[in-house]
């Protein structure tokens, strides 16, 4: 059997060949029966500009059909697609290109590409010199979709780089389809769904999650440019699922017609990439009667746990349980034991999601892959006696304070409930005493709040509901967090803002 994730969803198509695929700017630009020769024709102009299989062809802009059309005629030819972020610079996507090696680089026209002509490059303009669907619309399909072994490689994708350098998990086919089929059960999938789609196709949430859902289940996609709140609140009578990152979340909010009239065609929301704070969950409920379905994922694994989908099973601020195939568990100590329910340790997971390592860093993949095959995620988090997840942290956040640990999201759930608080970011910075001093940075709810006032409610907060070593020594309010693409916060930047603090620096 072809094991290629494109042969998999055209197979699925069978009997929807009327229906739209995608919704782009309101209209139908593509249905299921159109599909095979429209990405046929793609791949018939990789195949022109040189692309052969097991190429790398990077795709760097912002979301558009022609963006995933792109992607699919990547795969049916055999070839791996690594997108990225269309924020980076031109000096930063030089270094991508230097690891990666593509033949191809396709571009959007507003986003920044380093000076020259190599790689060769091609744009996602539908006209104009070097456009890429302008070239494709001239040439017949090649409706073949390369034969591939589900260990083949099918994507590269760097790791969203809130620290370090960049490294690029390699997605194998097997990952995809797995992971893919194991959404489709658990969520409930059917033909009978629409999928709004707001989220960055260049990271695993809007391409491996939003996009082959769509097309796993022959459910049309809505796929938007970006993230706008006014527009999804618009759109999202029209829709029976949406996928978001918190931040989408916390903007609706901020809308008064996100309410029970918006969703009431609406049978699943579902959020990801960063913790959605108890406080959030609660309010999209009173304002939705929706309970919010959060899950777990990385670039690495694609996603990994998941809330059960029965409402009353979805627990805020926990993760749920490991999908069907995947093994999670938490270790420590020095032998990295498996750890008892209820205590915080690392989280290493296995399953035919877990990708093949990082492009060309054997030395990074054997750090992160173990002989035994379980992959150290980089995050914390423990088990309860029945195997639900939560998570406490990226390991690399971690606070040892006076010899003690410390796990940011157990903070920032507690403080996050305070009155007057938007959101925390609990940080640890050298501290002369204790090694590492807390300290919480905050916004305000309201632009209107004393900035004393909120500092006095948070530190009352802290010294009724944290043990003494957890409080913060410091408060700090803000006016944002800085927050990468996906809306993490950037712990590392808000480190370096503070790191003089309690040295007198800062
Ligand atoms: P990325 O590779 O950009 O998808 O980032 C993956 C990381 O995002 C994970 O390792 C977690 O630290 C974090 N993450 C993803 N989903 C959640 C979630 N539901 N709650 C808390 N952190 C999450």
């Amino acid at each position: 059997m072809n094991a290629n994730l494109v042969a998999i969803f055209l197979a699925r198509h069978a009997g929807h060949e009327a229906k739209p695929a995608w919704l782009w700017q309101g209209e139908a630009v593509c249905t299921f029966g159109d599909l095979p020769a429209a990405i046929g024709r793609y791949r018939a102009a990789l195949v022109q500009l040189g692309v052969k299989r097991g190429d790398r062809v990077m795709i760097k802009a912002e979301n558009s059909p022609a963006f995933a059309l792109t992607y699919l005629a990547v795969l049916a030819a055999g070839a791996i697609a690594v997108p990225v972020n269309p924020a980076y610079t031109a000096s930063e996507l030089a270094m991508l290109i230097e690891d990666a090696e593509p033949v191809l680089l396709v571009h959007g026209s507003a986003t920044a590409v380093p000076e020259g002509d190599a790689p060769k490059r091609v744009t996602l303009e539908p006209d104009g010199l070097g456009s890429l669907p302008a070239l494709a619309a001239g040439l017949a399909p090649d409706l073949a979709v390369e034969a591939m072994a589900e260990t083949d490689l099918a994507a590269i994708l760097f790791t969203s780089g809130t620290t370090g350098r960049p490294k690029g998990a390699m997605l194998m086919h097997r990952n995809l389809s797995s992971n893919v089929a194991a959404l489709f059960e658990a969520w409930r999938f059917s033909d009978a769904d629409s999928i709004l789609h707001a989220l960055p196709l260049f990271h695993a949430h809007g391409l491996f999650v939003a996009l082959h859902l769509g097309l796993y289940s022959a459910a049309t996609v809505h796929l938007l440019g970006k993230f706008d709140a006014a527009k999804v609140a618009a759109l999202l009578p029209t829709v029976s699922v949406f996928m978001g990152v918190p931040t989408f979340y916390t903007r609706l909010l901020e809308r008064a017609e996100f309410g029970r009239e918006a969703v009431r065609n609406i049978r699943l929301m579902i959020c990801g990439s960063a913790p959605l704070l108890p406080s959030v969950f609660a309010e999209i409920e009173a304002r939705t009667g929706h309970r919010i379905l959060e899950r777990y994922g990385m670039t690495e694994a694609a996603m990994i746990t998941s809330n059960p989908y029965a409402p009353d099973g979805r627990i805020p601020g926990t993760v749920g349980y490991p999908l069907p195939g995947v093994e999670l568990r938490v270790v420590g100590g020095e032998g990295r034991a498996e750890l008892p329910p209820g205590e915080v340790g690392e989280i290493e997971i296995r399953g035919p999601n877990l990708c093949a390592g990082y492009w060309r860093r054997p030395e990074a993949t054997a750090e992160a892959i173990g002989p035994d095959g379980f992959f150290v995620t980089g995050d914390t988090g423990f088990k309860d006696e029945g195997g639900r997840v939560t998570i406490a942290g990226r390991s690399k956040d971690l606070i040892i304070s006076g010899g003690f640990n410390i796990y940011p999201a157990e903070l920032e759930m507690v403080l996050a409930e305070v009155d007057g608080v938007a959101d925390v970011a609990i940080i640890g910075v050298p501290h002369p005493d204790f090694g590492e001093g807390v300290v919480a940075v905050v916004t305000a709810a309201r632009p209107d709040l004393e900035p004393a006032a909120i500092e006095a409610a948070v530190e009352i907060a802290a010294r009724k509901k944290l043990a003494r070593f957890k409080q913060p020594k410091a408060i700090r309010i803000v006016p944002e967090f800085p927050r990468n693409a996906m809306g993490k916060v950037l712990k590392a930047e808000l480190r370096q803002q503070f790191a003089g603090l309690f040295s007198g620096e800062g």
